[in-house]
């Protein structure tokens, strides 16, 4: 009896050290860059590859933030806006602009991005900030109607004159800017799970803001990723068992201010130059970040019916949206 007492204690303790030295060989890391917080966890039994892998990813982010920021004046994107705009203007009455050479990571960014704008009919388009600049979340500042009717013309994707041949870019309009607050996370996501898999790692998750990519599984067990609540920070509206996948969400609480009861929120339809009020929440499954974050946004501005039907049309990805009367709705897929 005893025998078989002490027998079972040594199972509980074996079952518990496993326990322990699997959890062990899970690390995890947060931290800040491109105005959102970034979480990191990896799986690997040795803590120096574990440490290596943090580190890479925090360094790719950062280079992405240092490369495609707005805020950044230094930044590759803020000089090609600068500079692009300076030669539209310059240029006004000839034909031919002078391309602005760009890096050939720059330049294929802007190509996905007029692919994603073509896809949703223009309901993404990086050029929406020739008006989202004037719009300042923790100023409570917004662009009048006024000002935003004069620079409207300025946001369309077609306005982004793309030359592979010399990897440069010329703006058509003089008042373009772009930004690539709509997919550059779901980028640097996509990056880092792709740096994590060729250091060896097969279990990860990297999550910037609401762009989340999973590399395998939790060790025979799926992840389970959160959709939050738009209106209770506290709370998740849905939770997905997910592995090997990625999902972002756009959402109308990342950024925003209200005045006089209304809303104004960081997802701007190109067509007016404002916040769209359709949906509360909008989350995207599909294989890679990037296109997950752009359809997410462009499925935000297209609203309910117009942005589910784009998703069922792509048999790759789904949906799951909040409208503004807080009812969810599922893509086909979904089988809901
Ligand atoms: P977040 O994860 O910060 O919520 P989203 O994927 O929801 O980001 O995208 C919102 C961001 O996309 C905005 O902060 C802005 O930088 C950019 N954006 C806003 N409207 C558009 C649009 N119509 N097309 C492309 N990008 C947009
Ligand atoms: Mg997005």
């Amino acid at each position: 009896m005893l025998k078989r007492q002490g027998l079972s204690l040594l199972v509980c303790l074996f079952v518990l050290l496993y326990a322990s030295k699997a959890f062990a060989e899970w690390q995890q890391h947060s931290f800040s860059t491109m105005g959102t917080n970034i979480f990191v966890e990896v799986y690997h039994p040795q803590t120096e590859v574990r440490d290596q892998a943090i580190a890479a990813v925090v360094a790719e982010m950062e280079r992405i933030n240092q490369q495609y920021s707005t805020y950044i004046e230094t930044s590759e994107l803020s000089q090609l806006n600068k500079v692009a705009a300076a030669r539209a203007e310059l240029n006004s009455t000839n034909l031919e602009i002078e391309g602005v050479k760009v890096s050939q990571e720059l330049f294929d960014l802007l190509v996905l991005s007029k692919e994603i704008s073509k896809l949703t009919q223009g309901a993404f388009d990086v050029t929406y900030a020739s008006v989202g600049y004037l719009y300042s979340y923790p100023d409570k500042q917004k662009p009048s109607d006024q000002k935003i009717a004069t620079l409207l013309e300025a946001i369309n994707f077609q306005h982004l004159l793309l030359d592979a041949q010399n990897t440069s870019v010329s703006f058509a309009n003089k008042d373009v800017k772009i930004d690539l607050g709509g997919i550059a996370k779901g980028f640097a996501v996509d990056n880092a799970i792709e740096i994590l898999q060729k250091m060896g790692i097969t279990n990860a998750l990297v999550t910037a803001g609401g762009d989340t990519r999973l590399l395998g599984d939790r060790l025979g067990k799926p992840w389970i990723v959160g959709i939050r609540d738009p209106r209770d920070r506290d709370k998740q509206a849905v939770v997905i068992p997910m592995a090997e996948s990625a999902m972002s969400t756009s959402g109308d609480y990342e950024r925003y201010f209200e005045q006089d009861g209304v809303r104004f929120h960081h997802i701007l339809s190109p067509k007016t130059g404002k916040s769209t009020y359709e949906v509360q929440s909008v989350s995207i499954i599909g294989p890679q970040s990037v296109y997950n974050d752009g359809l997410s946004t462009a499925v935000f501005v297209m609203g309910l019916e117009k942005g589910i039907g784009l998703i069922n049309a792509l048999p790759e990805f789904e949906a799951i949206v909040m409208d503004n009367n807080r009812r969810m709705h599922y893509s086909d897929g979904l089988g809901q």
